[in-house]
């Protein structure tokens, strides 16, 4: 995870490092899609800490919300698949042990297809760590390949299915995405009763204002709702129900939420909540990616909408 910034290992209470990573979802692709030798040999690797990351890697330079008009190529050879191309954004690329990486392929479904990739394999370069407002705690790199050369199989489900996969798991990721603005919520929730309860002002603690009173209230109750709706989409996740529209609607919610609430946060430790003697305004930069990765929120609006009107319809 370090990518040598002093935020680098330290979460927010409610963060933990497999959800800014993406070994869960690594993992779960393999072990739903994969072969037996293939989740013999991966999965244990990613849950056991061998690998001590797994990457997601998707996005690329001039696509991120239009993941379909990706470039990166696989090019069918005799004995393996060799990829050309280059990944932006990739987070723990720089340690991820394993990864799965979407490619265009010749034939089937959108074109595109997923590939297991060993980290540090001849071929694949990892760009300097990005340098970011927030979650610098968490390595964001891009990778390049060149003439990466994979065996044969080390493709992930059938020829043509990458579109699918990755759709699958963003829908899952979303809900970690959600669950991310939960805990950095609560953070902020918690750090500010402290403060309110400490800090004086006029001669009364300023917890004892309304005004600050009713910025806790709303943060608590955001908070609540966001919590609800992120449980609410895992435990249909849990159940094996759909969860699209539910997954969505709690990434939403709750990373629109976590901004706001951690913007409030710095309002009520005044000039303290400005600097970094007091957690909040890390809060506040960590949280602000919530809208944009896993699918911003104009993406998330987009699938709610087709979710219902598709419901209506039916
Ligand atoms: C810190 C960080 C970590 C990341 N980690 C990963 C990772 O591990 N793996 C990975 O694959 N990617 C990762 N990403 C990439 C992330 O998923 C993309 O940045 C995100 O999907 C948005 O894509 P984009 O940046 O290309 O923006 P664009 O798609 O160019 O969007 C730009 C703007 O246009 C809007 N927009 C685009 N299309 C529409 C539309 N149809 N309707 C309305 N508005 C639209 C967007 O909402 C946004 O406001 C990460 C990004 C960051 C910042």
């Amino acid at each position: 995870m370090a990518d040598g910034h002093p935020e680098a290992g330290l979460m927010p209470s409610g963060q933990v490092a497999g959800l800014i990573d993406d070994l869960p979802t690594c993992a779960e692709l393999i072990t739903r899609f994969g072969t037996q030798a293939q989740k013999a040999t991966y999965v244990p690797r990613l849950v056991s800490g061998e690998a001590i990351a797994g990457a997601f890697a998707l996005s690329e330079p001039h696509c991120g919300s239009d993941a379909a008009a990706l470039k990166t190529s696989a090019e069918r050879r005799l004995d393996s698949w060799v990829l050309n191309g280059s990944k932006q954004w990739i987070t723990s690329g720089a340690y991820a042990g394993v990864m799965v990486v979407w490619a265009r392929t010749s034939g089937g479904g959108r074109g595109i297809s997923a590939f297991i990739v060993e980290g540090k394999h001849p071929g694949l370069h990892v760009g300097k760590p990005e340098d970011k407002m927030g979650l610098r705690g968490s390595n964001t790199v891009a990778l390049t390949f060149e003439d990466c050369a994979i065996p044969l199989d080390n493709l992930l489900g059938q020829e043509g299915d990458g579109f699918k996969l990755a759709m699958i798991a963003l829908d899952g990721g979303r809900i970690g995405i959600a669950s991310q603005a939960c805990g950095v919520t609560r953070a902020a929730l918690e750090a500010s009763i402290r403060y309110a309860r400490d800090r004086r002002a006029f001669d009364r603690r300023i917890a004892d204002f309304q005004a600050i009173q009713w910025f806790l209230a709303n943060i608590a109750t955001d908070l609540s709702a966001a919590e609800l709706l992120t449980l609410r989409a895992a435990s249909l996740k849990e159940a094996g129900a759909p969860f699209t529209r539910e997954a969505s609607m709690a990434k939403l919610l709750a990373s629109e939420m976590a901004y706001r609430a951690c913007d409030k946060a710095v309002q009520i430790h005044g000039g303290y909540g400005y600097i970094d003697e007091f957690p909040v305004e890390r809060y506040l930069r960590d949280a602000r990616v919530q809208t944009l990765y896993e699918g911003t929120s104009e993406i998330q609006r987009l699938v709610i909408a087709r979710e219902v009107i598709k419901a209506h319809s039916a």
